[in-house]
């Protein structure tokens, strides 16, 4: 009878995560957050995508979560893509984009359908599926916005999109204040995307108009990291900006899983328990990992540079290295170093099992191209780090390293704190931790929720579930 009744108001969530390794892996963690909390859970993926997820969704299913995938087809070839195209990361030149999100948006039609026939109770959706929050809206659904990143980076860039404090400034190496934070954060012109520094009808122009007018009619935001990490740019957001969101990470916290820790989607060509035995072989703190996550790929001339200076620096290292083109040759590493870096460093072609490597006693620093899950990573693992941002928002998240954490400088105060960072992360999310405490009222609301509309809605009334005020 108990299970009969919880089942009756048992959640369903549609996770809808974006085809890119960055953000498919936290919606993948997010999925499995709300399935171990009894929230019936279905991710919305594209056929390939949804290959790979299975193996460790699946497993999750028979260890007796109510979670599940359901396709929907990518329209590659009907945009002039290849067949078989489903993910950013396989487009080979910029014009590939365009159409690329044009086969995104034509998701929504399927989508649509899934949504009348499943009914689900809210959506989560990637901030790159602007859309969904219309589609859902149809439904009378709320939508949960993922974008990927921290709360800081987005207050960040709401700050430069209003008060455009680059306008007058012409040299690079001029800094400039980002106006009205709670830290003092210098910048550079470059360092600005493009589509902030100047508004055209440029595709990120567009696509970032569009995921700003989505957030604002949206339910709220869910956050992979914790409030104790950035507590006044959360209570920032909240009061200034006005946005409801969820700190409920770190999420990859959630697998204890050694595969699912190893694979997390991709398979690395070295396996896990060699990586392991090798870095066994280390003393503790004396190994830099340098990896610049799942989309960077480096110049061959950039790669004989990094080569040359982890030679010269003398240090124990994990390399992972991602070429521009996979079968480009190997021309690029001096002559000999590999046979002189044998058992001093190791290279990983294209994908390592990084959140196994971070955690080991052995890595003491993490040289990163600040993805936000790379550093948050590097965070809950309690290792400090090299910047070296690359696009977009890396280049905030690089001032959150270095300005506000200050966990990206030479000394042992930066170990110190960037360990006690750690240790809060693993705190976040036991039983009475903020991520988990945020994560459980965020289900109680929507339940709660739930609970009233079943109530008042008549069987025809699909439309109106406002937002909450
Ligand atoms: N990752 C990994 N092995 C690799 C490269 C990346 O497991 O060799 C994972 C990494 O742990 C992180 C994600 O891929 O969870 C990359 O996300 P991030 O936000 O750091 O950067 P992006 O790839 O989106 O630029």
């Amino acid at each position: 009878m108990a299970s009969e009744i919880s089942l009756q108001h048992q959640l369903h969530v549609f996770i809808f995560p974006f085809t890119t390794q960055g953000h498919m892996i936290p919606m993948i963690h997010i999925a499995k957050l709300f399935a171990d909390r009894v929230v019936k859970t279905t991710t919305i993926c594209t056929p390939l995508n949804a290959i790979t997820l299975s193996k460790t969704i699946d497993q999750d299913r028979l260890s007796g979560l109510d979670i599940n995938i359901q396709t929907i087809p990518f329209p590659a070839v009907e945009v002039g893509l290849p067949a078989g195209t489903e993910s950013v990361t396989q487009l080979t030149s910029p014009d590939m984009m365009p159409k690329f999100f044009l086969a995104v948006g034509m998701l929504q039609q399927p989508f649509e359908k899934l949504l009348e026939e499943y009914r689900p109770d809210f959506v989560v959706a990637d901030m790159f599926l602007a859309w969904t929050t219309e589609a859902a809206a149809k439904f009378g659904i709320p939508r949960l916005i993922f974008h990927g990143t921290n709360i800081f980076s987005q207050c960040v860039a709401e700050s430069l999109r209003i008060n455009k404090p680059f306008e007058s400034i012409i040299d690079d190496k001029e800094t400039f204040l980002v106006p009205g934070l709670p830290n003092k954060i210098e910048m550079t012109l470059s360092q600005v995307p493009e589509h902030i520094q100047k508004e055209t009808d440029s595709l990120f122009c567009v696509v970032a108009e569009k995921i700003r007018v989505s957030e604002q009619k949206s339910y709220g935001v869910l956050v992979n990291s914790f409030y104790e990490l950035e507590s006044a740019y959360a209570d920032y957001y909240k009061n200034a900006m006005g946005i409801r969101a969820w700190q409920i990470g770190p999420v990859s916290l959630r697998n204890s899983d050694t595969l699912d820790k190893a694979e997390r989607g991709k398979k690395s060509p070295i396996e896990e328990h060699n990586v392991l035995k090798w870095l066994d072989s280390k003393k503790p703190n004396s190994v830099i990992y340098v990896s610049f996550g799942s989309m960077s790929k480096l110049p061959s001339d950039q790669l004989t540079e990094i080569a040359t200076g982890l030679e010269e620096s003398g240090c124990s290292f994990i390399w992972v290295v991602r070429k521009m083109m996979p079968d480009e040759d190997e021309k690029f590493l001096p002559a000999g170093f590999e046979e002189r870096m044998e058992g001093k460093g190791l290279i990983i072609r294209e994908w390592a099992p990084q959140v196994l490597i971070l955690d080991h006693l052995a890595v003491g620093g993490f040289m990163t191209h600040c993805g936000w899950n790379s550093i948050l990573e590097g965070i809950t693992a309690g290792v400090p780090m090299i910047t070296w941002p690359m696009f977009a928002e890396q280049f905030y998240n690089e001032k959150f390293v270095t300005q506000v954490l200050k966990i990206g400088e030479e000394n042992r105060q930066m170990r110190k704190r960037v360990i006690e960072f750690g240790e809060k992360a693993k705190r976040a999310v036991k039983e009475d931790g903020s991520s988990n405490v945020q994560f459980t009222a965020l289900i109680e609301e929507l339940k709660m929720s739930k609970k009233f509309w079943e109530s008042v809605r008549q069987p025809q009334d699909h439309h109106s579930r406002p937002r909450p005020s």
